[in-house]
């Protein structure tokens, strides 16, 4: 099997070979960091700590860099407005990021870099391109002459009359071209002395795309294997970033770039007065999102569909996520009943799938690592996360229903009970790629626990009464229960249960 991913460059799927074999740099756009961050703000890097996961797991050593960017226009704007520092917002607002990315379970960024601290090299590589002739001083800024970049636009797939100018740079007059972009600007008199930075062409401060371009160049070198982003900075950030790097180092920038769908929210419901926007905004605020919700069922939330495709929020589909992510807390703590500690680890199916006896053992060994070559077959495809996630809830209900068909539950055998606890140790080995069931769930996070528990108990009384044709008392059970509101559902591998 072969890794493919979706290359916006070529707009193809291509296998996935990097620069140097075995290792893997990745640099993702990191936030401006003004504003505590919303849900959009968590699908990048929960999409990519899934990436570089299931790059670790096909043994690649990979470094992945997102960039804080701590001295821009938005910012200064901001601190003055709270009436406080730029840097002193700057780190607040970073160590709120910081908090929900750990919420999130999002481990694998190797570096930060701040915009502040790659001043000389932002400095160094403005020289660079001035001696290059693909950009020109005016009045103490910097502008790169895209005309100098034979290719500019190969990434957005635009027509240069397209092109619309970032909103992000003033447009100057003295411009060569309508789409130049700044490299530095200069300062302005009332902006705060700390966002003015000596340069040869006056105090001033970098542009924004430059940054991404020094700092990816200075921690994974000139070329590198994935730059990965929202959707929404194609064009015009991405595409700045290719022209000033590849003009400068006459190099390939990155290889494969992979760029996330965009997040929509549900404002159906919201009549559109500012007022009611305005709160609706804030409860989409990451940090308040999480108060409610748990930072797993967001990361589930968020795999549950393909990276590139849009994500629709709302708490209508978080609410039905939360169950999705519920089959999976009640068969853990199925397992733990019958079984032993789901998260204690343990031996896998690999290990034990020889001391599978019976047919029903063996094909249920097959079976489920039939659905794990399926899982990695998802993940090669451009990281499906979503059929990946469906494909571990296959693997659910084929462990239900061994435990079912050996009678775990009235005892069974112990060479059953050690087999469904190593398939569940191969399940929760696969959700480790996604950065799920790491952990035990907190208990506050699973209050329909002990609803799931004595329904567990209602539908195993019910079927044995239903055995010993006991059928008024099973009919009984099942229209108490639909008074309470609860329906129950016969299957051929079992009976389920739902509200309503
Ligand atoms: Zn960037």
């Amino acid at each position: 099997m072969s890794l493919k991913v979706f290359n916006t460059l070529t707009q193809k799927k291509e296998i996935f070979e990097p620069v140097t074999p075995g290792k893997v740099g990745m640099y993702v756009c990191g936030p401006t960091v003004y504003k505590p961050s919303h849900i959009g703000h968590a699908v990048g890097p929960v999409i990519f700590d899934t990436i570089k996961r299931y790059l670790q797991y096909k043994d690649y050593q990979v470094t992945w860099v997102v960039n804080i960017t701590d001295v821009e226009d938005k910012l200064i704007a901001e601190a003055k407005a709270q009436g406080c520092g730029v840097k002193d917002l700057a780190e607040r607002i970073t160590v709120n990021y910081l908090e929900a990315m750990k919420e999130l379970n999002v481990t694998g960024i190797d570096h930060l870099p701040k915009a502040s601290e790659y001043i000389d090299g932002i400095i160094r590589m403005c020289e660079r391109l001035i001696e290059k002739n693909a950009a020109y001083v005016v009045n103490g800024d910097v502008y790169f002459d895209i005309t100098a970049d034979a290719d500019y636009g190969k990434l957005s797939h635009r027509k240069a009359e397209d092109q619309q100018s970032g909103t992000r740079d003033l447009a100057g007059e003295e411009k060569r071209n309508p789409n130049d972009f700044a490299l530095w600007k200069a300062a302005k008199p009332e902006e705060p002395d700390e966002v003015k930075f000596d340069s040869p062409w006056g105090p001033g401060r970098p542009g924004w795309h430059i940054e991404c371009s020094v700092m990816s160049c200075a921690l994974l070198g000139e070329t590198f294997d994935i730059h990965g982003g929202g959707m929404d900075l194609i064009f015009p950030h991405h595409e700045n970033e290719i022209a000033q790097s590849e003009t400068c180092h006459d190099k390939t920038f990155a290889k494969y770039w992979l760029h996330n769908g965009l997040t929509r929210f549900n404002t159906k419901k919201i009549s559109k007065s500012d007022a009611e926007m305005a709160k609706r905004m804030n409860e989409l605020v990451l940090g308040n999102l999480l108060k409610k919700y748990p930072g797993e069922l967001l990361r589930f939330f968020i795999l549950s569909t393909q990276y590139r495709r849009p994500i629709e929020f709302s708490d209508e589909e978080l609410a039905a996520k939360s169950k999705g992510l519920d089959a999976f807390y009640r068969l853990f703590e199925r397992m733990e009943r019958l079984a032993g500690d789901p998260y204690a680890g343990g031996p896998t199916l690999d290990e034990l799938h020889a001391t599978a006896d019976t047919d029903p053992e063996k094909a249920f060994v097959r079976e489920v690592l039939d659905l794990r070559v399926r899982f990695l077959e998802d993940m090669d495809d451009d990281f499906n996360t979503g059929g990946a996630t469906g494909t571990l809830f296959e693997m659910v209900t084929a462990i239900n229903r061994f435990m079912d068909t050996q009678n775990l539950e009235s005892g069974g055998d112990d060479r059953a009970k050690q087999l469904a606890a190593a398939a569940v140790q191969t399940l929760r080995d696969l959700a480790r790629i996604l950065g799920l069931f790491e952990y035990r769930p907190r208990r506050e996070e699973t209050p329909d626990r002990l609803a799931h528990e004595l329904m567990d108990i209602m539908i195993r009384v019910r079927a044995e009464a239903r055995k010993s044709k006991q059928y008024a008392l099973s009919d009984m059970i099942r229209d108490q229960l639909a008074a309470a509101g609860v329906t129950l559902e016969d299957r051929p591998d079992g009976t389920i249960w739902r509200r309503g």
